[in-house]
């Protein structure tokens, strides 16, 4: 089924993001923390798609194997990396003699040793172009990434909405956000948008911290902010890995439930290839149903946020 379809018939959804592994062992990882996230019926799962097409086939071969084997609907990310609109073309042929019917656009970004991106020869510029492209040919639900913080590479606010105006009117259905911790910058974020005339769902990306090491990591390389009192909050777990997880999945919970109660169109979680923390916080989240209650002070938010 179609994401945008999906989103516009059952929102909130919650999605959750793979990435395609590098050894046997991390792939029957990812199988089976598939598995294990199956029965919490995520409304879909999607792929990543490595710098400079370094996982081009693991990415549409994962696709279609946690749609074929494991039931769930897909999306396959796609970037421009690397690529020429011939070899782009090549993987939307394949992705869609696969029976996905959705694609994640994105100009990606630079191999590892590369510092900026640079447009391939014969390749595109964008994921506004790479979205456009797609709709020449093919009829897949495309999907754009958004910065609540604003890109890195952006000038500022205004300037990045422009660009994600042309991402919207070159074809992306729906948007997914980067990570981000404070809710208030997804609630003015989503607020920016409307204003711009960008009508599209805005799906919350949202990382339940499992370690914090690795997601402090994860942070600084795509410039997401940690606030003072969470950074200080892990500072006290003081390392141990059971107080991270606990905090994480705390943490995790809580912003989702305020996100929906606020409006969000759903929820995206970065996973990491592992169950735990997202069956937890998804778990807790399908339980409690927080966007079924009366959307009190956050509810002037809501209209925003849909
Ligand atoms: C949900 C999500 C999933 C992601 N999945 C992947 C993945 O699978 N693989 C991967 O490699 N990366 C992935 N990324 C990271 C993403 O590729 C990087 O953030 C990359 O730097 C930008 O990609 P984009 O699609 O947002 O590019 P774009 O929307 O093209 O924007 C990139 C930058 O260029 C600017 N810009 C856009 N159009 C123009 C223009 N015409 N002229 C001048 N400047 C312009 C934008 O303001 C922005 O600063 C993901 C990010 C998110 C949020």
């Amino acid at each position: 089924m179609r994401i945008d379809e999906i989103i516009a018939t059952r929102a909130p959804t919650f999605s959750v993001e793979f990435f395609p592994p590098k050894t046997e062992e991390a792939t029957a990882q990812l199988y089976a923390t598939a598995r294990e996230l199956a029965p919490l019926e995520p409304d879909f799962v999607s792929v990543t798609y490595g710098a400079g097409g370094s996982t081009r086939d693991g990415t549409v071969e994962i696709t279609t194997a946690l749609k074929d084997e494991v039931g769930f609907e897909t999306m396959a990310h796609l970037s421009c990396v690397g690529e020429t609109t011939e070899g782009l073309a090549a993987t939307l042929d394949r992705i869609a003699a696969a029976g996905i019917e959705n694609v994640f656009a994105l100009r990606g970004d630079p191999p590892r040793g590369q510092e900026d991106f640079v447009q391939p020869e014969g390749g595109l510029a964008s994921a506004a172009e790479l979205a456009a492209f797609i709709g020449t040919r093919w009829d897949f639900s495309v999907g754009g990434a958004c910065f609540p913080e604003v890109h890195p590479e952006a000038p500022d606010l205004e300037t990045d909405l422009a660009y994600l105006k042309t991402k919207v009117d070159s074809g992306a259905r729906f948007l997914i956000t980067q990570l981000f911790f404070d809710n208030q910058v997804y609630f003015d974020f989503v607020r920016a948008v409307r204003a711009r005339g960008i009508e599209v769902p805005v799906l919350a990306g949202v990382i339940p911290v499992a370690s914090f090491a690795q997601t402090k990591r994860i942070c600084e390389l795509c410039d997401a902010s940690i606030p003072a009192p969470l950074e200080a909050a892990f500072a006290a777990a003081g390392g141990d890995p059971e107080r991270e997880f606990e905090l994480g999945v705390a943490y995790a919970a809580q912003q989702c439930a305020e996100l929906l109660i606020g409006g969000a169109p759903g929820i995206h979680f970065y996973a990491l290839n592992r169950a735990p923390a997202t069956r937890a916080v998804l778990g807790a989240l399908r339980a409690s149903r927080p966007w079924e209650r009366v959307r009190g002070a956050a509810g002037s938010l809501a209209a925003s946020a849909e």
